[in-house]
């Protein structure tokens, strides 16, 4: 079965564009002209193809594809956008596992994530379809003598750029709203995983999307991604990925004046007080950094301990850390697949000697998996102090950095000295210090005794170097669309007669 996927994945890989992924613009798949790049299965090192740097003019076609198709779609009635988007999420309920099997191969997760990840995608356009129809729906402000009344209208075509991590269900997340707000769409998935996307484009169309309303272009982010922030026919970018593109986006976009939504990087906190349900909070732990290979932008990548259960919780953490299944990620039996690329795999490496140069003690792991694709080792550090480097920058993999606290004060001290500020994560039994240290955790979303578990009308997303704005509910909305408010007179007031 786990080779019958496999095998079936790179089928579909290999016949999108004849082993070269181009573009999808205006309904059509465009095998595009510009220069080429490999794209490798992290799971064997081997080549999957090569993909397609978009030239200038592909780029401008793509946006012209977007602008175009503006007008028509935004005047589509939200009941029919509503209907489009639900077909979309039905092709996607009905792909899901090649959807899934694809993401495996090219992105290196594990099935056992990822065959809910395509329908958690489908999940992402049935709720923003269910909102189109009120999505322009506004608010009536009542002054003296005038009555203040709010609409929305969608911002125009925008540009999504997303990472590679989780691929799939990360696109939808912010194509679906964009979609559902009456905005077209210009998306570049990430070079190293582009070919979900594909997959999304295309069944976007089958459902029905009229043409250019969502485009796809492949492409480096420093040439195609930078092309896309600086056009001006884009009214606003929505980028997922590390805080300094964020940053180059945001001067990118500066002379057009761009709208930005950055989801950048996390060092996130888990804090376990003594008094915690410590089996679940063990649980809690474990899955938070070690799923999806610790490339989670929420990832607990920070366990802060109280000190007098340290010993004892890190000795059952290292038990479990020991025994992950570290393996093919098409296993259904696999915890922990490979980092996505070589290069990745050699920054998360060079945290080690950073580790043991800083005086940390790597507990578990530490090492690369000898043979073919990226695979590395489950790691936990201990003997940590938060001023070290393993518990400041974000590794982004399977990487924990254990920091022991004594107090509450100490805890809320530690979690919040670093630059990032997306999650946080709070274990104990005691609700009282459970409010108190949500509210001091300086972070976009709080979990109190739960891993992540994600609610989609509630917002998500960062603080400090962690990112600006929100999505889920109707934040996501506010990002794609302008508010304007229209103030009707009811009664006559005086008005000054300058020059009378
Ligand atoms: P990245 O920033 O390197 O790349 C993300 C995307 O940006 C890619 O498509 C890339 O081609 C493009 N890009 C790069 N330079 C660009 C430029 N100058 N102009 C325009 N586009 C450019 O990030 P990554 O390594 O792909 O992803 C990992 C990062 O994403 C981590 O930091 C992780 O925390 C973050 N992330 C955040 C969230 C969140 O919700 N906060 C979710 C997932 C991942």
């Amino acid at each position: 079965m786990t080779q019958d996927r496999r095998s079936g994945a790179i089928d579909r890989i290999t016949a999108i564009d004849d082993g070269c992924i181009g573009h999808f613009i205006a309904g059509q798949a465009v095998p595009g002209a510009g220069t080429t790049f490999d794209v490798t299965e992290p799971a064997t090192g081997q080549s999957l193809g090569t993909a397609r740097d978009a030239t200038a003019g592909e780029l401008d076609a793509a946006v012209k594809a977007a602008k175009d198709a503006f007008p028509a779609w935004a005047a589509v009635p939200g009941d029919k956008r509503r209907a489009v988007l639900h077909r979309i999420a039905d092709l996607i309920v009905e792909r899901a596992e090649e959807i899934a099997a694809v993401e495996c191969v090219d992105a290196g997760q594990c099935w056992r994530f990822m065959s809910k990840a395509a329908i958690r995608g489908a999940e992402n356009f049935r709720f923003f379809a269910d909102r189109a129809p009120g999505a322009r729906d506004g608010q009536a402000l009542p002054a003296g003598g005038q009555l203040n009344v709010t609409t929305r209208t969608p911002i125009g075509p925008v540009g999504v750029i997303t990472p590679w991590n989780t691929p799939f269900m990360l696109s939808t997340w912010k194509i679906a709203p964009a979609l559902a707000a009456g905005c077209t769409v210009v998306h570049k998935p990430a070079e190293w995983s582009p070919y979900s996307a594909r997959l999304l484009v295309e069944i976007a169309h089958e459902a029905g999307l009229p043409a250019g309303v969502f485009n796809a272009v492949n492409g480096l982010g420093e040439t195609t991604g930078r092309r896309l922030t600086e056009h001006p026919d884009i009214k606003a970018v929505a980028f997922v990925g590390e805080s300094r593109t964020g940053s180059a986006i945001m001067k990118q976009g500066a002379d057009t004046l761009k709208r930005v939504h950055f989801e950048l990087g996390g060092k996130n906190p888990v804090i376990v007080f003594d008094d915690a349900d410590l089996d679940r909070a063990l649980d809690a732990v474990v899955f938070m950094i070690y799923s999806l290979n610790g490339q989670r932008c929420t990832s607990s990548s920070r366990l802060l301990v109280q000190s007098s259960i340290r010993e004892a919780f890190e000795a059952k953490l290292a038990a479990r850390v020991a025994n992950l299944k570290v393996g093919d990620p098409l296993d259904p039996a696999t915890e922990v697949g490979p980092l996505i690329h070589q290069r990745h795999l050699d920054k998360v490496a060079s945290y080690m000697d950073i580790a043991r140069a800083d005086g940390a003690k790597i507990a578990v792991g530490g090492e690369r998996i000898e043979g073919a694709g990226y695979f590395f080792q489950p790691t936990l550090f201990t003997g940590a102090a938060q001023s070290m480097r393993i518990a400041q920058e974000e590794i982004f993999g399977p990487v924990l950095t254990v920091i022991p606290f004594e107090d509450e004060a100490d805890a809320i001290a530690k979690a919040n000295d670093v630059e990032y500020g997306l999650a946080g994560y709070v274990w104990t039994r005691d609700m009282g210090r459970g409010l108190r240290v949500s509210q001091a955790l300086e972070a976009g979303m709080v979990w109190v005794n739960s891993e992540n578990v994600r609610h989609l009308p509630s917002p998500f997303g960062g603080v400090k170097a962690s990112g600006i704005g929100r999505d889920g509910g109707d934040w996501s909305f506010d990002f794609y669309m302008e508010t304007k408010n229209i103030a009707l007179a009811y009664q006559d007031h005086a008005i000054q007669k300058l020059g009378a």
